[in-house]
């Protein structure tokens, strides 16, 4: 059978039909324009702060006294803390952040209800971090023109002298991004110096390596298709929003019909309906997705407004009216297009009740942060054997207590048990007091165990009886209590509590 030779390009076109579309589409490389406007500011201004604070935060001092770190943000692993200025927060309270992801969630609903993807355009670490890298390469290779050129062009020393001192400038500053964030678990000065002198842990190393990949593929060389193929919120806040939620939009009411400004000003000279539009396609150059918002709200759109700064910048020029882009809705341009007043709701039900949501959750965290107890105890029965009967025949349960002690200093705690009548309660390693009470010492900001023995001289009737095991500060007088049950031979023989 004679075999046919085919070409690349033929085998692809016999796979792809007319009607077949390939499964992914190539990467259209975007060259976002350099421009300046009120949205460009907001965004500068979110970015010095958001990264002045992450950058900086680690090096914050909080005085806490001669017992705990002194740094104003720690997530202490070691001692099992997370420290934020005045809160410190112990494992077992580890719900705070249930409440913080919950605050966090709300707010970002809340921004979504009242201007879209404000999030995504002005605060989003991607967007952040992409910005800043944009800023770098547009000082190392220039505006967009400049760089599309160069691209275009033959590899020079220049330009190879160009691509490696940004890139190298990409590494320097994702590799301080990881570096930031190693900080917030040990103590930030002690680790910088660790750093500098070789002798850091290899942990700080290996985060500071996969996170100094991660800024510079996502931020350098992924941009923006992380907002468009690897993000959910979009997709996410599409399903959330309404047709009152502010968004980036094209007023087509106002835009069309589009032409050139030789031919719009010639239309209009005959008195010819011609829109503000003049086809100039400054609003695509300097959008960071690629997105032309004339064609409508698109998922790849971040909403950074930096297309109002570019079109109202050529307004301006042209003696037009500005905000021909706007933060805007669909609804407004219909009614406009039929002659209606124009709505803005802030408050409907939705943002309402976010906000009301925010609140509340908000109070609840306050009030536990303030109300909440600065010691704590717990009780675990021992599981194998349940009960020990002593020669004598009394019957022995032991127990292990953990005594939390959340204050900055030590305190001596008075151990008691109620709820069994003659029974003898031993505390292991407690000192007792004139009148045979056991005191447990419990270092400042630690938690203490020790082994409870509680023995009753008769076998207890039922199988199990409900003890309550208190802990008094001698100083303050503060107590708090765990309950348990003191076990008998009927527990064996299958009783229930
Ligand atoms: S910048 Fe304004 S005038 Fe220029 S194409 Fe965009 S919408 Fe039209
Ligand atoms: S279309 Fe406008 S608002 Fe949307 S991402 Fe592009 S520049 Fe930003």
């Amino acid at each position: 059978m004679a075999t046919r030779i085919i070409s690349e390009e033929e085998r692809r076109n016999e796979w792809l039909s007319a009607d077949d579309q390939p499964l992914y589409e190539a990467r259209k490389r975007i060259y976002p324009q350099r421009v300046s406007g009120y949205f460009r500011n907001v965004k500068w201004f979110a970015l010095i702060v958001t990264l002045g604070i992450y950058y900086l935060l680690p090096f914050v001092r909080w005085d806490r006294g001669p017992n705990a770190p002194s740094q104003a943000v720690l997530v202490d692993f070691p001692s099992s803390r997370f420290y934020f200025f005045f809160i410190e927060i112990w494992p077992q309270e580890i719900y705070y952040f249930t409440g913080l992801l919950v605050l966090a969630a709300l707010a970002l609903f809340l921004m979504n209800a009242v201007a879209g993807r404000v999030w995504c355009g002005y605060l989003c670490p991607q967007t952040v971090w992409t910005d800043l890298f944009l800023l770098i390469e547009r000082w190392v290779e220039g505006d967009r023109r400049e760089r599309i050129q160069s691209d275009e062009s033959p590899w020079t020393f220049t330009k190879v002298r160009r691509k490696t001192t940004k890139h190298l400038l990409w590494l320097i500053v994702a590799w301080w991004t990881g570096g930031a964030w190693v900080l917030y678990f040990a103590d930030a000065p002690t680790l910088v110096w660790q750093l500098a002198t070789f002798q850091a842990p290899a942990i700080a190393w290996i985060s500071i390596g996969v996170l100094t990949f991660t800024t510079y593929s996502l931020a350098g060389l992924m941009r923006e298709q992380v907002c468009t193929y690897m993000c959910p919120w979009p997709r996410i806040q599409a399903a959330l929003t309404d047709e009152y939620a502010l968004n980036v939009t094209y007023r087509f009411d106002r835009g069309e019909p589009r032409d050139s400004l030789k031919k719009s000003e010639a239309r209009r000279a005959k008195g010819l309906p011609s829109g503000d539009c003049i086809d100039c396609n400054q609003c695509l150059a300097v959008c960071p997705t690629g997105v032309d918002i004339r064609e409508g709200l698109q998922l790849a759109c971040i909403q950074c407004g930096l297309c109002i700064d570019a079109c109202d910048n050529v307004m301006e020029k042209i003696g037009r009216p500005a905000r021909l882009i706007a933060y805007d809705t669909d609804l407004n341009i219909q009614r406009r297009l039929q002659g209606k007043p124009e709505i803005y709701k802030m408050f409907r039900p939705r943002t309402i009740l976010y906000a009301a949501l925010i609140v509340v959750v908000g109070l609840v965290m306050v009030s536990a942060l303030v109300l909440r107890e600065d010691l704590g105890v717990n009780v675990i029965h021992d599981r194998n054997p349940v009960f020990v009967r002593l020669s004598d025949g009394s019957i022995r349960n032991g127990f292990t207590i953990r005594i939390l002690n959340k204050e900055l200093e030590s305190r001596f705690f008075a151990v008691r048990v109620d709820g069994l009548t003659n029974a003898d309660v031993e505390v292991v390693g407690a000192k007792l007091q004139g009148n045979g009470q056991a005191i447990v010492e419990v270092g400042p900001d630690q938690t203490r165990e020790v082994r409870l023995l509680v023995t009753l001289r008769h076998a207890p009737p039922e199988s199990s009886l409900p003890i309550v095991v208190q802990v008094t500060d001698l100083a303050g007088g503060h107590s708090a209590e765990a309950r348990d049950y003191f076990r008998g031979p009927g527990h064996e023989e299958g009783g229930k509590r």
